[in-house]
């Protein structure tokens, strides 16, 4: 119990959602001693959501914006920092390989990055690429920007290593209880599950797709776009391995391919990066894996990685919470007192999540974040 006005509340801080972004703002705030509880509709690490797939991309070279370098650059800190507080290893920095079209605007972006804040890196022609990494057919009118300060991370063991720590540090933890109203007023926040009500100070909202329904009075702009993961078999996994192999993202014209280093010693997984169906709920997410999801991806295997076998073997649905300019939703909204919003992640955001662990952390506890967070103001769409 912690008081609010003299009156006595439940905790400080809720955090609604242990997903990505919420697992480790609950691991930031119990960090700072903040008597805080955390809510999930399902179990921290679940597959219902964003947060699953083994594998999600770490680069700071990056394509989206030179303003999130900063942000990138404290995340990698705070990657490592959770790995040493817990001895897990989650964040494997095997490099990475951007490439593109010479004048696309991924591509120069990447180079504006890697510029701006001199970040270690190679440039090559397509040709050259080829040659250092075999395992990736690059066209000859295409750049490559090899960057070290790149690889991936693990998106179902960090949840749960974030919430775990949290819990450790003194956090309460509800799984499986779905948050069905969160009222906000000038003194705090009255919280509802199906059969209780809770009465906090501040409450963090990092519920990803769910936030639309959440916070109605928002009116977020946001679209569901379904991702669908696809494994195939290495013909020499040897030659895949996070060693040899770096992970790589090609984007023309706001489209990407990417993928990973072999994780189980045996298959690659590789994405298409949007191009997917709408949805209007994670529940109308359409979770079967469909022929169709594979025709494609199947080709551009057979176009950019001849060492892999050309024939899927297993596949896996997610989506995307998309803004309409791409950008994070990050901070608070003049439409609702005492709440922290930490999404929608407009589909880039896992790599972040420790950085905006610690920026929710801050902002619900009324300290001004340490990194410039304008860009992902939560009233921007409202005019
Ligand atoms: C296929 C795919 C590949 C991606 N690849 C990359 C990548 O390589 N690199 C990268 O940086 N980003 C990547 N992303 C994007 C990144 O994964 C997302 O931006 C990020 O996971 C979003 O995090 P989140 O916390 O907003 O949502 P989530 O992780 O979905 O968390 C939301 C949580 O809120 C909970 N919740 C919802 N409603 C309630 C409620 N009412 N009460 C209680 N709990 C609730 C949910 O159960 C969930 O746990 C990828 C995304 C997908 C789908």
């Amino acid at each position: 119990m912690s008081t609010q006005n003299d009156k006595v509340v439940d905790w400080d801080v809720a955090v609604v959602g242990l997903g990505s972004m919420g697992s480790f703002a609950f691991w930031q705030l119990a960090s700072m001693g903040v008597n805080i509880v955390g809510f999930d509709r399902y179990r921290p690490g679940h597959d219902k959501g964003a947060g699953h797939g083994e594998t999600r991309i770490f680069r700071t070279a990056y394509g989206e914006g030179v303003e999130y370098v900063p942000l990138l650059q404290e995340a990698r800190e705070l990657w490592r920092q959770l790995e040493k507080e817990t001895g897990v290893e989650l964040y494997i920095e095997n490099g990475g390989t951007m490439f593109g079209p010479a004048d696309g605007e991924f591509i120069t972006t990447v180079q504006e990055s890697v510029k701006t804040y001199h970040l270690p890196h190679k440039k090559y022609t397509g040709e050259e690429a080829r040659k250092v990494y075999p395992q990736i057919n690059f066209q000859d009118y295409q750049v490559a920007i090899y960057e070290e300060l790149a690889g991936y991370v693990k998106p179902e063991l960090a949840i749960e290593t974030a919430v775990n720590r949290g819990e450790e540090l003194g956090g309460t933890v509800f799984t499986e209880s779905p948050i069905t109203a969160i009222e906000p007023d000038e003194d705090g926040v009255t919280i509802r599950t199906a059969d209780k009500q809770y009465r906090v100070n501040q409450v963090v909202v990092a519920s990803g797709g769910w936030t639309k329904e959440l916070l109605p009075q928002i009116n977020l702009p946001v679209t569901l776009e379904r991702q669908v993961l696809v494994w195939y078999e290495a013909e020499d996994p040897k030659q895949f391995t996070a060693v040899k192999f770096p992970i790589f993202s090609r984007v023309s014209k706001g489209r990407g391919f990417y993928g990973f280093p072999t994780i189980d010693g045996k298959t690659v997984k590789v994405a298409f990066h949007h191009g997917g169906e709408e949805a209007n709920h994670p529940n109308d997410v359409d979770r079967e894996i469909h022929e169709s999801d594979l025709n494609n991806l199947t080709e551009k295997v057979k176009k950019y990685l001849p060492g892999l076998i050309p024939t899927p073997v297993k596949a896996k649905t997610c989506f995307y919470t998309n803004t309409p300019d791409e950008h994070f939703v990050i901070g608070k909204s003049s439409r609702v007192p005492n709440v922290t919003l930490l999404g929608p992640m407009a589909g880039h955001g896992f790599k972040f999540a420790p950085i905006i662990g610690k920026i929710g952390a801050q902002l619900a506890t009324g300290q001004q974040p340490t990194l410039e967070i304008s860009l992902f103001n939560p009233d921007r769409f409202n005019n």
